[in-house]
């Protein structure tokens, strides 16, 4: 009998396949090769391989990604950067560190960003548009976006953070525009054992420029050619990231099966609005890095599944982030993304849920509705 299910399981991760851990971390340990080095570069080959971009370069975490595609495209001082305020906040941080300025527009039924609002937010000053791939999810509005950037010479950058392995009309999330951003956070759908990220560009120019730039703006020879920081992708990370990316399709396959059994355990709920399903043959292949619900007495169900011993989360603690007054964007009116955040909920979703414990998620909120 279930009786606990956690939101998300760090030590699982670990001990399903400790051995091989140990083996890998050992094999890196042993080489006395910690930064950069052979097993970062097998695993760009391998990541850019996977995604079917020219170029990946290992960074230290997905904000940095942002923020270093943001800063090798020329984003800087006096540019809007558009995006969504249903992000974590990383994404507004890179734009804001940059020293650029972030323009919101509101959400779709999808819950990612509203596309027909981009035309609107676009100014003199527009230098770049960030979609966010919001939980496993490509936005819809690609082409639409796609064509306007290049329409007006705006940058496209997506904040892949969420969508390793998701597709639209059999494309990657990551690849449609100068660069896709990528986090291996270890609740990501592709997680290390500590902050990890990467971008991905076909841009050679680009490519070489973020490779010096990561790595305190020096060239192969070790001379400083430009102004960089510190933020590689560790060695030891790098060797996990590459043993899981061998596993990847199957722990997708895993969180589309579990996507699926909610859908069918809770579509008939009328309280309940529900992300779209897993369907095969659609133009979205979505990868559910999380399980976004809007449910009728969102505050009562929660406590109800917390009785329960069913752990949900609020996205981001229930905010936007134009609502964390503190940033100071307490001016700019969403209500599409207001609205949403007073229902959201996050369901547990992760590969090494059993069928057992997803059926009694599902048990769990019905019995909170009938
Ligand atoms: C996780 C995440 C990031 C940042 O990634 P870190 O690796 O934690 O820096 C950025 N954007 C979104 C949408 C994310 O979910």
């Amino acid at each position: 009998m279930v009786k606990e299910v956690k939101f998300f399981d760090y030590p699982i991760q670990f001990k399903e396949l400790s051995h091989a851990y140990l083996r890998i971390l050992e094999n890196v340990l042993e080489s006395g090769c910690y930064i950069l080095g052979p097993a970062v570069e097998e695993f760009e080959n391998k990541f850019a391989e996977y995604v079917g971009a020219k170029y990946a370069i290992g960074v230290g975490n997905g904000t940095d990604a942002i923020l270093l595609a943001l800063y090798s495209a020329g984003v800087g001082r006096g540019d809007e950067v558009v995006t969504v305020s249903h992000t974590f906040v990383a994404t507004v941080e890179a734009i804001k560190f940059v020293g650029a300025k972030p323009v919101f527009v509101d959400i779709a039924e999808d819950h990612n960003m509203d596309v027909e609002q981009v035309k609107h937010a676009l100014t003199k000053r527009t230098k770049a548009v960030i979609p966010v791939q919001l939980n496993g999810r490509v936005c819809s509005g690609m082409e639409y976006l796609r064509d306007i950037t290049e329409k007006y010479g705006i940058i496209l950058i997506e904040d892949a953070a969420q969508a390793i392995g998701a597709k639209y009309k059999g494309k990657f999330a990551g690849t449609f525009g100068l660069a896709g951003c990528f986090s291996f956070y270890p609740a990501k759908v592709l997680g290390a054992f500590g902050d990890a990220g990467a971008i991905v560009t076909d841009d050679e120019r680009i490519a070489k420029k973020l490779r010096k730039i990561r790595n305190h703006g020096r060239n192969s020879n070790g001379n400083v050619v430009a102004l960089g920081m510190n933020s590689r992708l560790d060695s030891l990370h790098a060797a996990v990231l590459t043993y899981k990316l061998s596993m990847l399709d199957n722990s997708i396959k895993r969180r589309r099966e579990i996507a699926r059994m909610y859908h069918e355990g809770l579509s008939d709920l009328p309280c309940l609005k529900l992300p779209p399903p897993p369907v095969d043959k659609s133009d979205h292949y979505d990868v559910y890095q999380n399980y976004e619900i809007e449910a009728e007495s969102r505050d009562s169900l929660k406590k109800y599944c917390d009785k329960r011993g069913v752990e949900t989360a609020l996205p981001w603690g229930g905010k936007g982030v134009h609502q964390f007054r503190s940033l100071g964007f307490y001016k700019v009116k969403l209500p599409r993304t207001e609205n949403f955040f007073k229902e959201a909920l996050m369901l547990p979703i992760y590969p090494q849920l059993t069928n057992e414990q997803v059926e009694y998620v599902i048990e769990t909120i019905r019995e909170f509705y009938l």
